[in-house]
């Protein structure tokens, strides 16, 4: 049975890269090769990025607004009509639940009508200077060619944070999918193609980490990266040589806090939730549970119990709830994190290993696993799984709960679980976090600025702060003087003071 293949996308041309090699995309529940992707080598990059230069140049930062906005709404309804099979693509070669993946996919959708929505009221302003002979404003502009590299969680969803800003900016953009989940990303480019966009002003490039290293040197004007951060780290290193803003969304390691007076099955559907969503494989997974001693033993009984129970399966059956882990090197890394985290003397309490079984045998598929008793100064508290493993840590006060938390080198997202308005203010004022959750956990918007603090990265994703990411400002000062009297009299005085 022959399998598709994907070329490139630039210039608006679908293409093999110049060195015709390819790679294969593996069906994580299968464990077998389903499609073939084009690999660009550093001669694509160059001319992924001399398209886009050539787009913004010579069009799209010359387009209007409204027409900006009319194509983001026309690539929003292409998403949209195309959720259920682009939702099944995704599931397909990332392993991810159908249930979630088709709804990402409204999601983006709602991304790109959202900016497109301010395509057309990117205004600066005008502010009076102390000399009413010079007229003083601003105009805010696209920053030129974005880079824009992506991780394999959820690459339509995390693209949408991206692209939809920039677009609505005005700026052309050279995506670099993850080598572990490339396909949608290039059926994406297909709707792009379809929606009408000028060619050149989004590329895709596939590969691994050369590419990606090729494009933040490759002459671009901004640095877009969501992954880990080990490579974040090694990225904005090369961008700051080559004196790139950088935007990072890099990992976490979310405290989720349970006081004795949460509201316990919601607690309890928080926090299953918040760890073993998407398989665990979501940067704001809740995967350090702090629990106060009172609720601690019924807590902890209860999600292993309910940990147990969840549907594993086929990630397209829409009643599966776990998919698979998304590609075999995580599927080991997350089994080695088990064994560490057992050696150090955490208790295992669910899960712990590979899981068997009916409709399981073929796939990457790790049982729901908790550890009790795990010390923050453990490794499975400080390092990133990335996997459905959930670590419990006990607490007695307030103040030890924020200590813990906030003792972690990241700082992306936070979870309290409490009946007490006044500790919840102050847990979600004094915690240590990009985006807090009360009583709720996982819960996002498009209107919702999303980021971390610390080694979780820094600029913001949704929200109209995202814009800030890709836009300039440019400052003009006209002189308006009716005579040689007015500003420019005397050569040597400074200007706009009088
Ligand atoms: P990764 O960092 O390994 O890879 C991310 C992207 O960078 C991929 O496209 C990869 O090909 C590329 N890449 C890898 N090494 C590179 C290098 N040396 N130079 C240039 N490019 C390189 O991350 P991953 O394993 O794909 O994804 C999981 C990570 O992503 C987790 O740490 C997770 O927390 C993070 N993540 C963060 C967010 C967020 O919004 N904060 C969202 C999703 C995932």
């Amino acid at each position: 049975m022959s399998i598709p293949h994907y070329p490139l996308f630039i210039g608006g041309e679908f293409v093999e890269g110049t060195a015709k090699s390819r790679f294969e995309a593996i069906n994580p529940y299968k464990k077998a090769v389903w499609a073939t992707v084009a690999e660009a080598g550093e001669q694509d990059v160059r001319l992924a990025i001399a398209g886009a230069r050539h787009a913004f140049e010579s069009t799209w930062s010359k387009t209007s607004g409204l027409q900006r906005s009319k194509l983001m709404h026309r690539l929003a309804d292409l998403l949209e009509s195309n959720a259920a099979r682009m939702g099944a693509l995704e599931s397909t070669d990332n392993g991810k639940v159908i249930r979630e993946t088709r709804p990402q996919m409204i999601f983006a959708a709602r991304a790109y009508r959202f900016f497109a929505g301010y395509a057309d009221k990117l205004w600066g302003s005008q502010m009076p200077l102390d000399s009413r002979d010079i007229v003083n404003y601003t105009t805010r502009q696209p920053i030129g060619v974005v880079a824009m590299i992506i991780p394999w969680n959820s690459p339509i969803g995390i693209l949408a944070n991206k692209l939809a800003p920039a677009l609505a900016a005005g700026n052309c953009v050279v995506i670099k999918p993850s080598e572990h989940a490339s396909v949608t990303t290039l059926e994406f480019a297909k709707l792009v193609a379809e929606a009408g966009f000028p060619p050149g002003v989004v590329n895709v490039v596939c590969g691994g980490a050369d590419v990606g290293r090729a494009l933040v040197s490759g002459g671009v004007n901004k640095v877009s990266f969501t992954g880990s951060t080990m490579v974040g780290r090694e990225l904005a290193s090369l961008a700051g040589q080559c004196l790139l803003p950088v935007t990072l969304e890099l990992g976490g390691k979310s405290p989720n806090i349970i006081f004795d007076d949460a509201d316990f099955e919601k607690a309890v559907n928080g926090v299953l939730g918040g760890i073993y969503g998407a398989t665990g494989q979501t940067c704001v997974a809740g995967s350090r549970l702090l629990v106060q001693h009172g609720i601690h033993d019924r807590l902890v009984t209860q999600l292993a119990e309910r940990a147990g129970k969840i549907r594993m399966g086929n990630p397209l059956d829409e009643a599966t709830e776990m998919g698979t882990v998304a590609n075999e090197p995580q599927f080991r890394r997350i089994l080695n994190c088990i064994a560490t985290a057992t050696a150090a003397g955490a208790r295992l309490v669910a899960g712990g290993s590979a899981a068997t079984g009916k409709h399981l045998e073929t796939g990457y598929f790790i049982q729901p696993t908790i550890f009790d008793q795990v010390d923050n100064a453990m490794q499975i508290a400080r390092e990133e799984v990335f996997g459905p493993v959930l670590s419990v840590i006990a607490f007695g006060t307030e103040e030890e709960a924020l200590e813990i938390a906030n003792d972690s080198p990241y700082g992306l997202a936070a979870g309290v679980w409490t009946q007490n308005i006044g500790r919840a203010h102050r847990i979600a004022r004094d915690i240590q976090a990009g985006l807090v959750w009360v009583n709720t956990y996982r819960a996002v918007a498009i209107q919702a600025p999303f980021g971390g603090l610390k080694e979780s990265g820094f600029g913001r994703e949704r929200g109209e702060e995202a814009l800030d990411g890709y836009l300039t400002t440019k400052n003009i000062a006209v002189n308006i003087a009716v005579d040689s009297h007015g500003a420019n009299a005397d050569p040597f005085a400074i200007k706009g003071l009088t």
